[in-house]
């Protein structure tokens, strides 16, 4: 078992200031916590937080991730919690532990090979803070080193097949290629052994000529580059077995093909001897076209540096050789780790990719680590600023965008879900269907057999999908309402001139009409009268064009079919029906609403939707299945009928008094009628037209300061 103090010198060699108080006390309370836990290999627990920190001082990490490591596992595995590791080791600590947990904890289906891009990046956008990632990263390496004590084969390889598709993949993401390497070897054991075995064999076989070949290539490539004054360090190295087996499966190589390839590193002091050195090997071995890549003027994105390139070799076989200066190596070796570790207050003036931009940040902020809370800054990551990773009830993970609710998901997951989905449970709590989901939420939706999708649901979803089907569910749902609207319409029309419409609806006569009018269906005819473009006397006298069309219209009809003419002409004012676009509108006679009230609409038979105040009696009455939503939507200058009942006394000048006052107020006065009351008392009863409620209530003030008058009320 490795000592803490082994872990400490390691740390003091690259960062001798090192407070490492923090990481005595973490050890001594991990040891503390995890006393009398082994490890399935028998040895006690503390190795594994030990082995754990230790990985991540070969990283060069700082005290606060080193002493995470030592307290990684003690929230899931002990009696500890976090609060208590908050109140001992601060927020840093408590961050990094709670990101490990929950990332351990996370419930992930066994297929996670088919899904294993999405289950990467809901890991690392779970991870808010590097340094989560990279506690994670060792935390797995150390199992898979110790994973033959794992007892079931099954679980053996479930969690090697994990590593490579998971962890091997997000340690190669972030550049730390090592940590990939030592996942890859080892998981690629347990993972394949068949495969894992015959390549063992295979390379065995032939080492020994193998390094007798490295031995000698090393050497003539040593002596080339120091005769043009160039001091370089050759190394020959193999191909590691997990990749072996990736590149003959992914190009369908032999053995031989793949392993015939060995590549050689060569490492300079500086980028000119870089260059210089590519120069020499050039003159001295044909280079292979198109094989040539210069990673040092375009780097990876995860800031890889490189110059590669493969010749013909001395005995004219392929060989590739890499060149690059020092630090590159250490970049590519370590990747992002290398940008933020304590390194010796060196600056590592790396030209960092633009397409990670996060990169880019960390690098420009690593110059110096003096402030606590500048450090703190650089760790900080948001991987996927557009996307959450949620997971179903099964464990497969599904990407959505950012701000994405449970609507959303039942979309994704099918049209049918999400039309018919009625509640969500996040985590297993009910929450609201609007709920902005979060990376690593598991959502369960909660539907009923013929519920209909809400209109308002438009106002949160966040996915083409979701709007999409909700939009043309909603036009479905108003064309049926417009056309059912429309037949009663019809059917009532016809009935005043003696007509049976169903009768007629078949006939080639009502075919024809429709066409008349411009449309290719009865049906679209019927629905147009639902809207209210049509009216059925229109449908009627195409029957019989005798009918005339009605002309006693009393003022306040006249008033309203202006209205309702203007409307239809410029489609804005008035009001809006819920669902349905410019449908007949007509006002309730015993309420007058205008613009301001607070309406609702009843959808009558035959006679399109009444709006009445929501206050109103008769409307309180009327059969709640009818009753649906409206709004205003009214354009400048629209007119509206209100009644007024004003108390008075009963003296000469009153009425001019009256409408004076109105008239100061902008509006005009329609009907008038008079109650005379005991007591000299006099009710006027008037009709007048204004905009909306705000109008409204200026003709009242205005009315309120007569001083004969003693009441003013809205009818
Ligand atoms: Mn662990």
């Amino acid at each position: 078992m490795i000592r803490i103090t082994e872990i400490l010198d390691k740390l003091y060699e690259y960062y001798p200031d090192a407070d490492v108080d923090i990481i005595d006390r973490a050890y001594i309370f991990s040891a503390r916590v995890h006393a009398g836990q082994l490890r399935l290999s028998g040895e006690p627990y503390l190795a594994h937080p030990l082995e754990v920190a230790n990985i991540l001082a070969e990283m060069k990490l700082d005290p606060v991730s080193i002493s995470a490591g030592l307290l990684h596992d003690v929230v899931e595995d002990t009696h500890s919690t976090l609060e208590e590791i908050s109140s001992i080791f601060g927020k840093e600590v408590t961050h990094i532990v709670s990101g490990v947990t929950k990332i351990s904890a996370l419930p992930f289906s066994s297929d996670q090979h088919r899904q294993a891009e999405n289950t990467r990046k809901m890991i690392l956008a779970m991870a808010d803070d590097i340094r989560v990632i990279l506690v994670k990263l060792a935390d797995r390496l150390h199992n898979i080193q110790t994973l033959h004590y794992h007892h079931s084969p099954e679980k053996r390889k479930r969690i090697a097949q994990e590593t490579l598709d998971i962890y091997a993949a997000i340690a190669a993401r972030l550049g730390i290629y090592w940590i990939k390497r030592e996942l890859e070897e080892n998981a690629f054991y347990y993972a394949n052994l068949e495969a894992y075995k015959k390549i063992e064999d295979l390379v065995k076989k032939e080492q020994g000529e193998r390094e007798k070949y490295v031995t000698t290539v090393r050497k003539m490539l040593e002596e080339k580059i120091n005769r043009s004054g160039i001091s370089g360090e050759v190394n020959g190295r193999y191909k590691h077995y997990y990749s072996i087996h990736q590149k003959m499966k992914s190009q369908g190589l032999e053995f031989e093909e793949v392993y015939d390839i060995i590549a050689f590193r060569i490492i300079v002091e500086s980028v000119s001897e870089c260059y210089a050195t590519l120069g020499t090997i050039h003159s001295r071995w044909k280079p292979i076209p198109k094989k040539f890549k210069d990673y040092i003027a375009v780097p990876k994105p995860n800031m890889y540096q490189s110059l590669h390139t493969t010749v013909v070799g001395p005995y004219g076989e392929r060989m590739e050789i890499q060149i690059r200066t020092r630090e590159m190596d250490y970049v590519a070796n370590y990747g992002i780790a290398a940008h933020w570790s304590y390194k010796e207050g060196k600056s590592q003036n790396v030209n960092a990719d633009k397409t990670f931009a996060w990169i880019q940040n960390l690098v420009e902020n690593q110059k110096s680590f003096r402030d606590p809370e500048e450090f703190l800054e650089n760790v900080r990551i948001d991987l996927y600023p557009d996307e959450v990773f949620v997971f179903t009830p099964t464990g497969d993970v599904k990407s959505l965008p950012k701000g994405a609710t449970p609507v959303d998901f039942a979309f994704l997951i099918h049209t049918e879900v999400g039309k018919e989905c009625t509640g969500t449970r996040v985590n297993g709590r009910l929450v609201p269907l609007s709920y902005p989901l979060k990376s690593g939420d598991i959502v369960e939706i909660i539907t009923s057999r013929g519920s209909q999708p809400s209109k308002d649901w438009i106002n949160f979803v966040k996915t083409v999908k979701a709007k999409s089907s909700i939009r043309q569910h909603t036009r479905k749902l108003e064309r049926e309402r417009s056309l059912s609207l429309g037949r009663e319409m019809c059917e009532k029309g016809f009935r005043k001139h003696k007509l049976n419409f169903n009768a007629l609806l078949k006939t080639p006569e009502m075919a024809k009409i429709a066409e008349e009018f411009g449309f290719k269906e009865v049906e679209d005819l019927i629905a147009n009268v639902g809207i209210g473009k049509i009216t059925p006397l229109q449908i009627v006298r195409k029957f019989d064009p005798k009918i005339k069309e009605k002309k006693d219209l009393n003022l306040i009809e006249k008033v309203m079919s202006r209205q309702a003419s203007r409307k239809r002409r410029d489609k804005e004012g008035g009001v809006m029906v819920q669902g349905m676009e410019d449908i007949l509108i007509r006002f309730g006679n015993c309420c007058h609403p205008v613009p301001g009230d607070s309406i609702t609409g009843y959808i009558t038979h035959g006679q399109g939707v009444t709006v009445h105040r929501s206050s109103c009696i008769n409307a309180l009455k009327m059969d709640p299945e009818r009753r649906i939503a409206v709004e205003w939507k009214t354009g400048e200058n629209e007119m509206f009928p209100a009644s007024l009942t004003v108390s008075g006394y009963d003296q000469v000048g009153l009425l001019a008094d009256i409408s004076t006052a109105i008239s100061k107020a902008n509006a005009n006065i329609n009907d008038v009628h008079l109650e005379h009351r005991d007591n000299n008392i006099v009710l006027v009863h008037f009709t007048i037209i204004v905009n909306n409620i705000e109008h409204l209530e200026k003709v009242i003030a205005s009315l309120k300061n007569v001083p004969v008058i003693s009441d003013v009320k809205r009818v």
